[in-house]
């Protein structure tokens, strides 16, 4: 079996260096607020070249501290709109509404998959505060038309970089590109904790300081309220055993630009549609999308095969029960993207080898 993703030989890959780091942190006696934030904060804000980095519970809970520490500190409001790609994790939307903001879906551009930057000017309205774009996939979405209607409008750009670490837009670090950040940690993702968390970059200090805040029942001055905030803390042993994954983060990205190049070299099938390349900086591979008509019957195929896919994601967020008022709304792209899309297998420890079989077994598949 080709597995998706094996997070255990993942984990296997660093164990030695991760049990030292867990170690460190139990032998130490101090579980919260300590050195292990702070060195992980400052490497990973050093990594992505933002001034600051907050760490925080989760990728969720990183995006909602974004707009809530926005509220607070009065560029938005309860009601006011931010424009966001429609093709997204529910999360991207969930940090929106949460805030009693209104998410104003785009549609994406079908050969990227990203947010398309040509919709986005008939989107905004005198509401529009933010653009929100997410580098889905672990591709970039960031565009200079993008940052240019930013500007032009003095919107905040928000990055929802929680698939994207180590993706870069000339030069420069996503998480990087706009006013402020939210990278997620979980267990599958490019730098992966062994368990929850998150983080904020940003160079405004004083967002950084309510969101810090904010994560921290609402305080910076012990029994000192400022927020109702809320306990949202990265865990000291998550932090340490980050500080790992971060070492290794360009080597694990650099083996996935080698399998989706030899994907994109390799996989030639008529009914199998790739998005458009990116040059490797621009793309991490977080996950390998492919388009098909018959995607169910390609996954069934694939899976006799003995290789194991995912679809990211099967429904769209405007067609979940969670948001009955937009159940209706139509959004043809971003629909049958979700009808289409399947999650090839790549990962810092998939072998070439099986990769090669995974194309072969593609090429063969004839609907
Ligand atoms: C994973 C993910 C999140 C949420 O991160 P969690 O750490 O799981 O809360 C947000 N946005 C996107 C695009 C994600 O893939």
């Amino acid at each position: 079996m080709i597995k998706f993703l094996d997070l255990q030989r993942l984990t296997q890959k660093y164990s030695a260096e991760i049990k030292a780091a867990a170690e460190r942190v139990i032998d130490s006696g101090w579980f919260l607020q300590g050195k292990e934030n702070e060195e992980f904060e400052a490497q990973y804000a050093n990594y992505i070249g933002s001034k600051f980095c907050v760490g925080c519970a989760n990728g969720l809970d990183a995006l909602i501290w974004i707009f809530r520490a926005y509220i607070e500190n009065g560029f938005m409001k309860p009601g006011d709109e931010v424009i966001v790609p429609a093709n997204t994790y529910i999360a991207t939307i969930l940090a929106i509404t949460e805030n009693g903001l209104k998410p104003v879906l785009v549609e994406p551009n079908p050969d990227t998959l990203e947010i398309d930057d040509a919709k986005i000017e008939a989107a905004l309205t005198s509401k529009t505060k933010a653009i929100c774009i997410v580098h889905l996939y672990g591709r970039c979405a960031y565009t200079k038309k993008i940052g240019e209607i930013c500007k032009a409008k003095n919107l905040k750009l928000i990055e929802d970089n929680a698939q994207a670490h180590g993706c870069e837009f000339e030069g420069v670090k996503t998480g990087n590109l706009g006013d402020a950040a939210g990278h997620s940690f979980y267990p599958g993702k490019n730098i992966g904790a062994l368990g929850d968390a998150g983080a904020v970059t940003t160079n405004d200090e004083e967002l950084a300081k309510t969101i810090r805040a904010l994560a921290n029942y609402g305080s910076s001055k012990k029994y000192i309220f400022k927020y109702c905030g809320r306990n949202s803390r990265l865990d000291e042993i998550q932090a340490a055993i980050l500080k790992v994954k971060l070492a290794h983060i360009d080597e694990d990205n650099a083996h996935r630009q080698e399998i989706a190049k030899f994907y994109y070299e390799n996989i030639k099938n008529p009914l199998v549609r790739l998005p458009e390349r990116l040059n490797d900086a621009q793309n991490v591979y977080h996950l390998f999308p492919v388009l098909c008509e018959k995607r169910d019957a390609l996954q069934a195929y694939l899976k006799e095969n003995e290789i194991q896919t995912l679809i990211h994601y099967p429904v769209a967020p405007h067609k979940q029960e969670c948001y009955k008022q937009w159940n209706s709304t139509s959004l043809p792209i971003t629909e049958a993207i979700h009808a289409q899309e399947l999650s090839l297998p790549i990962s810092p420890v998939l072998d070439l080898g099986d990769a090669k079989i995974v194309a072969q077994t593609i090429n063969k598949f004839n609907g």
